[in-house]
């Protein structure tokens, strides 16, 4: 079976076919970088991970785009609000780079811990202005855009088939347009391309129409053409974006460049929470770092991979605990097949019925990862296979170092290689998170000192606890700590 991917600009699964043999170019819209990544960001990036990883897998050398967005996001996500990263400066008292310095930082770290391989390029859109007055200029001069008072507003009505990656139709989009009104537009439905800074607002560029900053959408089209040329293989970014991000983004981008935009559009679906979407601007949001002070960042990957990237994902603390027992039980087997390697005799032959085994679950798991990178499936696999080896190395037959090579060799390059939630090394104290068990003891010890009524003692754990930042809470069912926001 090839890979088949659910491509959104033809609504439907299809044969993923590169444009140039062995090679793809995949752009995923990266973070606005003005805050903390939450868990929406960590399904985002996982499921791309995985799309990065099955491909090189598969034998395909990738080049992963994922811009860095710093300049030119509203508060509004469309054409109205303040620029984000301005905002979180103007809060914080620093200048906007500085935020976006510490929270591109933050999000690499994030990343790293979450086994979410680097792109092969993190490009800024602030490092990348001459490139989006280009673009504006190519527009205005062929039609499809207009300048007015400083601003530059791609004329959505010049290109026919604006809302063929969404589905919107014009009329509809009527509907919306008119609540926001915006004098400078020709058409409320217009979108900026360029806009004119106002006094005060302090990211800004001179530009042939007078200062001013880049609009959110032509960052994405410029930054995916330079790098990766048009047409290329793969976009990819969360499905909140289709629009107007993503449909302006093909817009332009094949406006002004006279060529197809991007093959395949993969979109991931949104984290939950009671059944809304997490969002920073929502404030319902838990971060990544918040996240790992309880879980292992494997729980949390494969928390995250338990649920089909075009699924919702719903938070929630039991789920995650559910995962996190679940990821134990499947690292169980892998440390269990890991210790009797290391102690079994060298050679032997190999056990050809789970020679077998092997291979069926192999073509399983494949099978799932080419249907749309089906990864609840997958996982389901690897627990089929892990009852298989449980059972074997429970059993009275002689497993030779060979049959216990392979089984590892599995793991490794299923759960290791493309999942990327199995670690060559296994350590029983990262298993939990250190931190969490530190704090299991911390909180033990203080409900004892509570229990023989010492409340200096219980008194001084909490406030000491508090002042590095960790709150206790004591319920009916015990206590528990996170970390102070
Ligand atoms: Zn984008």
């Amino acid at each position: 079976m090839a890979l088949q991917v659910f491509n959104y600009l033809t609504r439907r699964q299809e044969v993923f076919r590169p444009i140039s043999e062995g090679f793809v170019g995949m752009y995923v819209c990266g973070p606005t970088v003005y805050g903390h990544a939450h868990i929406g960001h960590a399904k985002v990036y996982i499921t791309f991970d995985i799309v990065h990883r099955y491909l090189e897998y598969l034998g395909y050398r990738v080049r992963y785009v994922q811009n860095i967005t710093d300049v030119g996001h509203l508060t509004g996500d469309a054409d109205e609000g303040e620029d984000k990263i301005a905002q979180q400066a103007r809060k914080e008292r620093v200048e906007p780079m500085e935020i976006a310095e510490f929270y591109t930082r933050s999000y690499f770290e994030d990343m790293d811990a979450l086994n979410v391989l680097r792109p092969d390029i993190s490009p800024r859109a602030s490092g990348h202005v001459p490139e989006q007055i280009e673009l504006a200029q190519l527009l205005i001069e062929k039609g499809y855009a207009y300048v007015s008072n400083g601003s530059v507003f791609f004329s959505v009505r010049s290109w026919p088939s604006y809302g063929k990656l969404s589905g919107r139709k014009i009329e509809e989009l009527e509907e919306g347009a008119r609540l926001a009104v915006n004098p400078d537009k020709r058409d409320p439905l217009d979108f900026a391309v360029w806009r004119a800074a106002k006094p005060g607002h302090i990211m800004r560029w001179k530009s042939p129409w007078g200062e001013g900053f880049p609009g959110w959408h032509a960052e994405c089209s410029v930054m995916a053409m330079k790098y990766l040329g048009l047409p290329f293989d793969i976009h990819g970014g969360g499905l909140e974006n289709i629009f107007p991000h993503n449909e302006s983004e093909i817009a332009q981008s094949e406006a002004a460049y006279g060529k197809e935009f991007a093959r395949y559009w993969i979109l991931n679906n949104m984290v939950t929470v009671n059944g809304v979407k997490m969002g920073k601007s929502l404030g319902n949001f838990t971060t990544i770092k918040d996240v790992l002070t309880r879980h292992n960042a494997m729980t949390l990957r494969f928390f995250i991979l338990s649920s089909h990237y075009r699924s919702t994902t719903d938070f929630t603390e039991e789920a995650l605990s559910a995962a996190a027992r679940g990821y134990e039980r499947l690292v169980s087997t892998v440390r269990l097949t890991r210790d009797r390697l290391k102690r079994s005799e060298p050679g032997g032959s190999m056990d050809p019925a789970f020679a077998d085994v092997i291979n069926h679950h192999k073509d399983r798991f494949l099978a799932a990862m080419d249907d749309d990178f089906n990864t609840p499936q997958a996982l389901a696999v690897l627990f089929d296979f892990s009852r298989e080896v449980n059972s074997l190395l429970n059993s009275d037959r002689l497993v030779t170092r060979t049959t216990l090579e392979a089984v590892d060799d599995l793991y490794r390059t299923l759960g290791g290689a493309i999942l990327g939630i199995i670690p060559d090394q296994l350590s029983t104290s990262t298993e939990r998170g250190l931190e969490t068990q530190l704090m299991e003891l911390i909180i033990k010890l203080r409900a004892e000192a509570r229990a023989r009524k010492d409340w200096a003692t219980a008194d001084t754990i909490r406030a000491e606890l508090a002042r590095i930042g960790v709150v206790l809470e004591d319920r009916p069912e015990g206590t528990t700590w996170r970390i102070a926001q």
